[in-house]
């Protein structure tokens, strides 16, 4: 293992919530960090107390449009660095503070403002990710070279392309396709098109539970329930493959930037695709829109003279634990009013589920092949507490992002695309459980795997995966 560089800034955590609580622990583990500089901003900070005792400083806090920077000037020096795990603080902006005050930046997803998500003032095209991926993009071309932001860097968004990036060679291997010695040479788009990959999924499955049943009138998770929702009533978003030829009902084009990805005139929790993964196969998964659609689209589009030549669909397939997609399945019914009620589970969780975290490419020799991580609560819990399964991926996510950050500390903007894959997953690695490469038989209208490069084609379009 690679020697890890010592951090002696101070770490400023914006938020307290379910993933700052899973990677605070995680952090006090490695040597190379001080415990003594660690501070948490955040308006709730209660059951705090096993992490005061082990060092760590809270000051309780809203951070708003008009208060972060003089907020953050009382914590944040040049060489600090700033990890915004909260919900309702924009990324934008914390990453052009931090970008002068010269300390290192780390967020799980692009988030705006409170109310950036539903903003009545922006069109539907313009409340996607996409749209907020273009911001990002943009801020990198106004600021350039400087302090490392690491943006959108927990499980998925996160992890999840370095899974892509692994899996597509460990598929290259199992079909004897050639790859060079050296894994940062890999033409990532040229190497989906050849292997002849037509869909790829970042399909999750969750299987934890708990004794205590979801209530009627409560939303019910096993990460932040703001996060999901707000994400989940943004339109649905895919990047959009080279071999479709049907035109999905109420799909939009961008009218700005590249134009890899679409989006559906749908909240994203409302669209269901049927997708696979290891965890019990075949299942029906929400279109959740996520950082990594657009950001993946753009890392495995091959164009020549600007024309497209080649791009696989590409889109999350979320099946959250049975209690959330109740939540979910309620809150539709309630015409998406947020529930009175609202219960991150953890402690409260029965052994035996496991969260299913990969990526599934479809439509090459091998039919399908799933590859990811399968975590228990039974191992999440003995490795690391305040944890389930879902939550340790995430916070294995902010750790390895942090440590590439601290190893490559003047790297600008960056998006999990431009990481060293094998690095960043080397440091994730202990607290993945499994990993698992997984092929099947599986296609989405439940035709046997065609070998005509026609049928074949057919079998992969995005219509299938929609049709119930
Ligand atoms: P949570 O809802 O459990 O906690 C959110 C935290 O933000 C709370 O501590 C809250 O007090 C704090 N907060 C709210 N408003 C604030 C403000 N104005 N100033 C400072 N803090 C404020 O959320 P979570 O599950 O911990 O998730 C945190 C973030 O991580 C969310 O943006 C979520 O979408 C994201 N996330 C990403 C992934 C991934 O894999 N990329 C996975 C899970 C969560």
């Amino acid at each position: 293992m690679k020697r890890q560089v010592p951090f002696t800034g101070h770490l400023v955590f914006i938020g307290f919530g379910s993933i700052a609580r899973a990677t605070l622990p995680l952090l006090l583990r490695q040597d190379h960090i001080d415990v003594e500089q660690i501070t948490v901003i955040a308006p709730v900070v209660e059951q705090n107390i096993w992490f005061k005792e082990r060092g760590i400083r809270f000051f309780r806090k809203a951070l708003t449009e008009q208060t972060f920077a003089q907020i953050l000037d009382r914590f944040v020096k040049p060489g600090d660095f700033i990890v915004n795990l909260s919900v309702e603080v924009s990324s934008l902006a914390v990453i052009a503070y931090a970008f002068d005050k010269g300390a290192l930046y780390l967020d799980t997803c692009v988030e705006p403002w409170a109310g950036g998500y539903s903003d009545p003032q922006l069109d539907l095209s313009h409340r996607t990710n996409y749209a907020l991926r273009y911001q990002v993009l943009d801020l990198r071309k106004k600021l350039g070279k400087g302090p490392t932001a690491v943006v959108a860097h927990g499980a998925n968004p996160g992890l999840i392309t370095h899974l892509l990036k692994a899996g597509l060679v460990e598929l290259a291997v199992q079909l004897d396709h050639p790859l060079p010695e050296n894994r940062n040479g890999v033409d990532w788009a040229l190497l989906s098109m050849e292997l002849g990959i037509k869909v790829i999924h970042f399909a999750e499955r969750d299987t934890q539970r708990s004794h205590v049943p979801k209530e009627d009138d409560e939303f019910v998770n096993t990460w932040s329930v703001e996060g999901f929702v707000s994400e989940g009533s943004q339109p649905a978003e895919l990047g959009w493959g080279s071999h479709e030829r049907t035109w999905p009902a109420s799909a939009r084009r961008h009218r700005f930037g590249s134009r890899n990805a679409i989006y559906l005139e749908r909240p994203s929790a409302g669209v269901l695709v049927k997708t696979w993964t290891p965890l019990g196969g075949p299942c029906v998964g929400l279109m959740i829109t996520h950082h990594e659609t657009a950001s993946t689209a753009d890392l495995l589009t091959v164009k020549e003279q600007r024309k497209l030549v080649y791009r696989p669909t590409l889109h999350y397939a979320y099946h959250p634990c049975n209690d959330a997609l109740l939540s979910v399945h309620e809150l539709i019914g309630r015409g998406w009013q947020m529930q009175t009620r609202q219960r991150i589970l953890n402690g409260e969780i029965d052994s035996g589920g496991i969260d299913a975290l990969g990526v599934l490419f479809m439509g090459h020799d091998l039919n399908a092949y799933w590859f990811g991580s399968l975590l228990s609560i039974d191992e999440a819990r003995a490795l690391v507490p305040f944890n389930n399964a879902t939550s340790l991926q995430v916070a294995a996510g902010v750790l390895s992002g942090i440590v590439w950050a601290i190893e490559h500390p003047d790297r600008g903007i960056v998006e999990p695309e431009q990481m060293d894959h094998e690095r960043v997953l080397e440091i994730a690695r202990p607290y993945l459980g499994t990993l698992v490469g997984q092929r099947t038989d599986w296609t989405p209208s439940g035709a046997a795997h065609k070998s005509s490069v026609k049928g074949a084609a057919d079998d992969w379009q995005f219509k299938h995966f929609t049709r119930f």
